[in-house]
């Protein structure tokens, strides 16, 4: 069996997180299996690294950080190799260099094109175990670079699908994907399976455990993947095609508190409106989330949308600069506002579950700023200091607790 196992910060921030790790890679080799490992870099690396930069300079080349970020998964694939020799097992580090990891060039944000296997499968053949650095690429120019915050689990599924791996196994601070964040609802329960789709709503809508290109590439190459805890034995969730335990109207409830709305006021109620905005918007690279258009009255209408909360500033400047193209009338940020999520694709064929969920909000007094739905999820953006309790009313309502 070709097993690639991931491992993120947590799970090697140090000497004796390391050598746990070590341990459960040296079982599997032990038991036959081809072995290949993926690490995020040590601890918080990323985020020390990359204050450490904007010291020396707050705008640093992108190139340049990359060159930095990935010293980080050098250093942790590196260790890992030593601790492996030091238990007696045969292992060797690769970086993307080495393997070699082709991107697109985009440092910061690049993609990954194609992976060579020869070095990975020649090592294997060895009878190594192979540790490969995650996050990180190469480019047409020879230029390092990264795919990402959370970069690492994207890594895992690209070799895994290379590779035609057996099993793709990541490993995190918990112990598989919850119908809710454990640390908001206390009645959230581990899911034994959940599908791509609502895997991939899931973690974009702020589940966190895994980076959504990770689980979009996933899909694509039909890569099982499996979420547990590097601490425990505890089976995990199992993220895949199609589930076989009877669909639940929805499978998981999510919050991400990293929104802001923007409305802008007063806009005239004409063709190509909606579009001037949007496209300013676009050309800054601002990502727009929820979208509302207010019926025109008098020959105006207003327009609100959604972003996250980091580049609310930018786009605030963006709409101040063409407030005389837009011939809007003022514009209105909202920080502290958060979207509620429920995804599951059971809803598909099931009428209600908006209206349920609107309930449960009205039953607990929430007011509901706007909403929006896909065919296995709605979502309602609300007050930030009701999510905890939205949450859990709506974690209650569809019947998900233990
Ligand atoms: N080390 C990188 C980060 O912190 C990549 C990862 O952990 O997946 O974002
Ligand atoms: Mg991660």
């Amino acid at each position: 069996m070709l097993v690639v196992k991931k491992f993120g910060g947590t799970s090697v921030a140090d000497k004796e997180r390391i050598f746990n790790v070590a341990k459960r890679c040296m079982k599997s080799y032990q038991a036959g299996d081809d072995v290949v490992v993926v690490l995020s870099a040590m601890g918080k690396m990323t985020d020390v690294l990359i204050d450490q930069a904007k010291d020396i300079n707050p705008n640093p080349s992108k190139r340049e950080l990359d060159m930095l970020l990935t010293t980080g998964e050098q250093t942790s694939v590196a260790l890992m190799a030593m601790a492996l020799h030091s238990l007696g097992v045969p292992a060797i580090s690769l970086n993307a260099f080495q393997v070699a990891m082709h991107t697109t060039s985009n440092c910061g944000n690049a993609r990954i094109k194609r992976i060579d296997s020869e070095r990975i499968r020649h090592e294997l053949d060895q009878r190594k175990i192979v540790i490969i650095t995650g996050f990180q690429g190469v480019n047409k120019y020879d230029d390092y670079t990264t795919l990402g915050r959370g970069g690492s689990d994207t890594t895992a599924v690209a070799l895994a699908a290379a590779l035609h791996a057996d099993s793709c196994e990541i490993y995190t601070d918990v112990d598989g994907i919850y119908t809710a964040d454990p640390r908001l609802v206390k009645k959230a329960r581990k899911m034994k399976e959940i599908t791509y789709d609502e895997m991939l709503d899931l973690a974009t809508l702020g589940a966190g455990v895994l980076h959504n290109r990770s689980v979009e590439m996933a899909k694509k190459y039909n890569v099982p993947l499996v979420v547990r805890s590097s601490l425990t034995d505890a089976e995990g969730t199992v993220v895949k095609e199609d589930v076989k335990v009877e669909r639940m109207l929805v499978s998981g409830v999510a919050a991400d508190k990293n929104a802001t709305r923007i409305s802008v006021v007063g806009l005239e109620d004409r063709p190509g409106v909606a579009f001037r905005l949007f496209d300013a918007l676009a050309k800054a690279n601002i990502n727009v989330d929820m979208i509302l258009q207010s019926i025109g009255r008098e020959g105006k209408k207003d327009i609100s949308f959604t972003i996250p909360e980091d580049v609310a500033d930018e786009a605030l400047n963006v709409i101040e600069k063409n407030m005389e193209r837009l011939k809007a009338e003022k514009v209105d940020c909202k920080r502290n506002v958060a979207k509620v999520s429920v995804v599951g694709a059971g809803m598909m064929s099931n009428p209600g579950v908006a209206a349920k969920m609107f309930e449960c909000l009205y039953n607990s007094n929430i007011n509901i700023n706007m909403i929006s739905t896909s065919e296995i999820r709605v979502t309602v953006l609300i007050d930030e200091k009701e999510v905890e309790k939205a949450i859990n009313a709506v974690h209650e309502a569809f019947g998900l607790e233990d």
